[in-house]
């Protein structure tokens, strides 16, 4: 088995956070709280010094790291700098460009982080779930309390420095995603983001979103789309829908090739497969003892490369499975069948891809100028990837 050269690195700046959002998969695993709550100097030093390596080694051009948490922002802001610091003396010694992003609640965000961000070109992504009536549901501090006013105030801190963040929010299905998205265009502005579907495996039993994603679809497609708003979900299932169509590559069967460094120097798969549950993501290996791309010949990680390079049994016959590939990887796992099992939301994404065919193909047989966007105007949705423009949950 082929595998790549690690070219996106998760760095978790912190272990814990300042919110106890009610849905989130890190704090499922309680090995998390063994490990130091920020990244220790030492683990710091020697992972700048593997990544120098590993970049001279493969002779990388670029790569992406991803400034995560927890809550990234604990981390604190002379560590931050230092950091940001010793990734620019890395990339003048190299020539190779660090791609940085940083993963926030924006609670802490304040004018002097984003001067920060500003000095070394980091893009900032928020965590924000719509309206107070929805965020404050699940995202929640330590006390119990909602956390809306506080992250908006993130938000417009961020844009008026003219920092434009990338939004993630994560579906509530007992919600109306009407009244999300109106807040989204109308109160904070927004012209790109995205409603993710809330992480769960099988042993989870979670409710549908079916419901809740037809009746986005059909709000973005008839309304919100022509006004220019992107929703990065919609755009990479019409990407994949088109590109079943016209047999070129799909976008959704791409293999799992995200690399994890913890607070104490532990590389560990991509973090979101600890929903699977306590130290399910654990490896021996560490960046005090081992090169970062030692985790390629780990078997938890080629458990899950394989996984995502191979369709689930059930999927094989799928009318879908160029387009879904057994859906994102967390959401396959079980304790009795591991990854062979189709996505825990299998229904609901059939009647998802079912109801957005449907609905596009009357507009893609009318591709000729008569109807207000064409295949053409979708193609040129894939071609701008203006989904990749945002960052990870
Ligand atoms: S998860 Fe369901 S919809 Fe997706 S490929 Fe498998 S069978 Fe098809």
């Amino acid at each position: 088995m082929s595998v790549p050269v690690f070219q996106e690195i998760l760095l978790k700046l912190a272990a814990r956070c300042n919110l106890n959002c009610t849905y989130c998969y890190w704090f499922r695993d309680q090995s998390v709280y063994s490990k130091p709550p920020i990244l220790t100097s030492e683990a710091e030093k020697a992972f700048l010094s593997r990544l120098e390596v590993h970049i001279q080694s493969y002779h990388l051009a670029s790569m992406t790291l991803i400034l995560h948490g927890g809550e990234p922002l604990l981390f604190g802001k002379a560590r931050f700098v230092g950091l940001m610091d010793a990734l620019d003396a890395i990339e003048a010694r190299t020539g190779c460009t660090i791609m940085r992003t940083v993963t926030t609640n924006a609670v802490l965000i304040d004018t002097e982080w984003i001067q920060i961000f500003r000095l070394f070109n980091v893009h900032v992504t928020v965590s924000v779930d719509g309206p107070a009536a929805v965020h404050d549901r699940a995202r929640i501090d330590l006390q119990g309390r909602g956390t809306y006013e506080r992250v908006r105030s993130g938000i417009q801190c961020l844009r008026a420095q003219q920092i434009e963040p990338s939004v993630l929010a994560v579906c509530d299905p007992a919600s109306n995603p009407a009244t999300t998205v109106q807040h989204f265009v109308e109160i904070l502005g927004l012209s790109a983001f995205d409603i993710l579907v809330p992480d769960a495996i099988h042993d989870d039993h979670p409710p549908s979103i079916a419901p809740y994603y037809l009746t986005l679809f059909d709000l973005w497609y008839d309304t919100y789309l022509k006004q220019g708003i992107s929703i990065r979900y919609f755009e990479t299932l019409v990407a994949s829908l088109i590109a079943s169509l016209t047999s070129a590559t799909t976008i959704n069967y791409n293999p799992v090739q995200t690399l994890t460094v913890l607070t104490d120097g532990a590389i560990e798969p991509v973090d979101v497969l600890r929903i699977a549950g306590n130290s399910s993501t654990h490896t021996a290996l560490n960046v005090h003892t081992n090169a970062l791309q030692e985790l390629a010949d780990d078997p938890l990680w080629r458990m899950a490369y394989r996984a995502t390079c191979e369709l689930p049994t059930v999927c094989q016959q799928c009318r879908y499975s160029s387009v879904c590939a057994g859906g994102y990887l967390p959401h396959r796992w079980s304790s009795e069948r591991q990854y062979d099992n189709p996505s825990v939301y299998c229904s609901d994404l059939l009647q998802i891809y079912d109801h957005i065919w449907e609905r596009i193909i009357p507009e893609i047989q009318l591709e000729s100028g008569q109807s207000s966007y064409s295949l053409l105007d979708l193609l040129k949705i894939v071609q701008e990837g203006t989904y990749n423009a945002l960052g990870s949950k």
